[in-house]
């Protein structure tokens, strides 16, 4: 952990620290490059907004060590719930700015809970006439998966507990933490 962040009085336990999200990303970015070293056009890394953004940032970077090509897409979309469970109803808050038709496509997400966002983000990109598409996440709950979807690349598997950090919020705050945390219990009762 960083000393003297504001953010650590905040925080219960450390998850995965910022050494150990380096490590994986680079490892999950090498064998991305060595599945696709041989397509042409290149990659299309859609990073699904907000939570995923510090992961794309990672991931594109240690990706550009090894190649193929990756054009950066960001999406954003909400899915209709309360709190800190999701629906599966989702809406489009920001679509692609290109068209995917003949791509290959790598969905990059910051983490598959119950996996119905992904599951209706996946959908979606097979309509618009992808190639192919793939799933990158840095994490996964396996005891909280509601629909079963084949995500190829996994950083970590954690406990079914809500975490922040490393792009992922509580009320929009947390993100900007370098490593992926619990929040003690008195911060959720803070007015
Ligand atoms: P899902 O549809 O798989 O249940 O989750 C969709 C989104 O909910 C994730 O991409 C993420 O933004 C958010 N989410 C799920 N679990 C957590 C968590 O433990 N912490 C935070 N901060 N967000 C989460
Ligand atoms: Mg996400
Ligand atoms: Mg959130």
């Amino acid at each position: 952990m960083t000393d003297g962040c504001w953010y650590d009085a905040d925080i219960d336990r450390v998850i995965i620290t910022e050494a150990q999200i380096r490590e994986k990303t680079a490892e999950l970015a090498k064998q991305v490059s060595a599945d696709y070293a041989s397509v042409e056009d290149g990659l299309l890394l859609v990073c699904v907004l907000k939570g995923a953004v510090m992961f794309m940032a990672d991931f594109a970077r240690a990706l550009g060590r090894h190649g193929p090509a990756a054009e950066l897409e960001f999406m954003a979309v909400s899915s209709y719930g309360q709190g800190t469970t999701s629906s599966g109803v989702v809406r489009i808050l920001k679509d692609l700015d290109r068209d995917i038709a003949g791509r290959h496509v790598i969905v990059v997400e910051d983490i598959v809970d119950s996996g119905l966002t992904l599951s209706w983000l996946l959908r979606y990109l097979a309509s618009r006439k992808a190639t192919s598409v793939e799933v990158v996440t840095l994490l996964r709950k396996p005891e909280a998966v509601k629909v079963s979807i084949p995500v190829k690349y996994v950083g970590f598997d954690i406990p079914n507990e809500f975490v922040v950090g490393y792009g992922l919020d509580f009320a929009e705050r947390y993100r900007e933490l370098p490593y992926v945390g619990v929040l003690k219990p008195e911060v959720y009762a803070r007015p």
